[in-house]
């Protein structure tokens, strides 16, 4: 007798594209149009097959049975005044996922976790404090936007803002380079044309700089492309982000500028902004010889300071000026306005809280 499989080795469903569901719907001898109704439920963040309206009794028994349709679930939501909503999910490993949903007039985005903790250990991250508890499947990965998508259906965000899911950034928890499988996966997920539709062009991918696999990755797919910078000499950014260490600042550079850019888009290189360690004109003389104007932009982010951490944020006038400065010399700069600040912003409070 062949052994049971446990629900954690099952196929994930949100991990499915049109092509899988139709061979699974192959396989038990359903009519095709079957897939196509499955997967029109998905795109709408219903993944518990008996709310599948459309399907008779027995097919929703059989995926429920037969397929891990929700790998996560909801363990807590919260909402802030200026309309971000937090979500912890866990699996059923306990692993957790954070994601934020950011309704703005024109656009939603919604930022996904990778990994439960991360390894990469840059000091100013709230993430990097916590254990590793492990990467994310492909299907916890879509999950979080699926199931986002279905609180906003059932929730809708307040009416001055905009409901709806148009954008995806890969800044949650984890660094998603280190989870290539999984993020490659689910990249092709978001962008299938039968299932969420996502442009390459709406679809971010933010890494601390793992080299060879941002080559793979604009290789693969060419999405949009942030980089955890946070300092422009070796020497600082070593301490800040410390897989500089292993991939140097003339290693991304080079990389950077073999990227494949869509039409238009510049590169990001986000910057934290920290009182006097790299908020100095000193600094401001390191991103002038680093940054490429013609092909990058440089997102200039308030701190948002957590327990037991020796950083603090630059002021908000310093960061002015400092984003003034770097203006002047031609390098396009914006500063990332805090959202969410309420609610536990900095990434993995959340879950640094429910871990302990
Ligand atoms: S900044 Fe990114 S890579 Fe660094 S510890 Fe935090 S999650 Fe990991």
């Amino acid at each position: 007798m062949r052994p049971a499989m446990t629900s954690i080795n099952k196929t994930q469903l949100p991990a499915m594209r049109l092509k899988d569901i139709q061979s699974c719907m192959k396989l038990w001898k359903q009519p095709m149009y079957r897939a196509k109704q499955i997967m029109e439920w998905c795109n709408k963040g219903v993944l518990d097959p008996h709310l599948m309206r459309t399907l008779p009794i027995p097919l929703q028994n059989r995926l429920s049975e037969e397929l891990l349709c929700m790998p996560l679930s909801k363990k807590q939501m919260l909402e802030s005044k200026d309309g971000t909503r937090k979500y912890l999910f866990h699996n059923q490993k306990n692993r957790l996922a954070e994601s934020v949903f950011i309704p703005e007039t024109t656009r939603g985005t919604i930022c996904i976790s990778s990994q439960d903790g991360c390894v990469f250990d840059c000091p100013f991250c709230h993430t990097g404090t916590l254990p590793f508890n492990g990467n994310l499947s492909c299907g916890e990965i879509t999950a979080q936007v699926l199931m986002i998508k279905n609180d906003l259906r059932e929730n809708p965000a307040h009416n001055e803002l905009c409901g709806v899911v148009t954008h995806l950034v890969y800044m949650g928890m984890g660094e998603p380079l280190a989870n290539e499988d999984a993020l490659h996966q689910s990249i092709a997920v978001f962008l299938d044309k039968h299932g969420l539709n996502i442009s390459r062009r709406r679809i971010t991918v933010s890494t601390s700089g793992v080299v060879p696999a941002i080559q793979r990755l604009g290789e693969a797919f060419g999405v949009n492309l942030a980089i955890s910078l946070h300092a422009a000499t070796d020497k600082l950014r070593d301490e800040l982000v410390p897989i500089n260490q292993k991939y140097p600042l003339h290693m991304l550079r080079e990389c950077l500028d073999a990227y494949p850019l869509p039409k238009q888009r510049h590169i990001t290189l986000e910057y934290v902004m920290l009182a006097g360690v790299n908020d100095r004109e000193e600094d401001i003389a390191a991103l002038r010889a680093f940054v490429n104007p013609e092909r990058e932009k440089l997102n200039l982010i308030c701190f948002n300071s957590f327990e037991n951490n020796p950083y603090k944020s630059s002021s908000t006038e310093h960061i002015n000026q400092f984003s003034q400065a770097l203006i002047k010399h031609g390098i396009r700069t914006t500063v990332r306005r805090s959202r969410g600040s309420d609610i536990m912003a900095a990434c993995g409070q959340l879950a640094g809280k429910e871990h302990g």
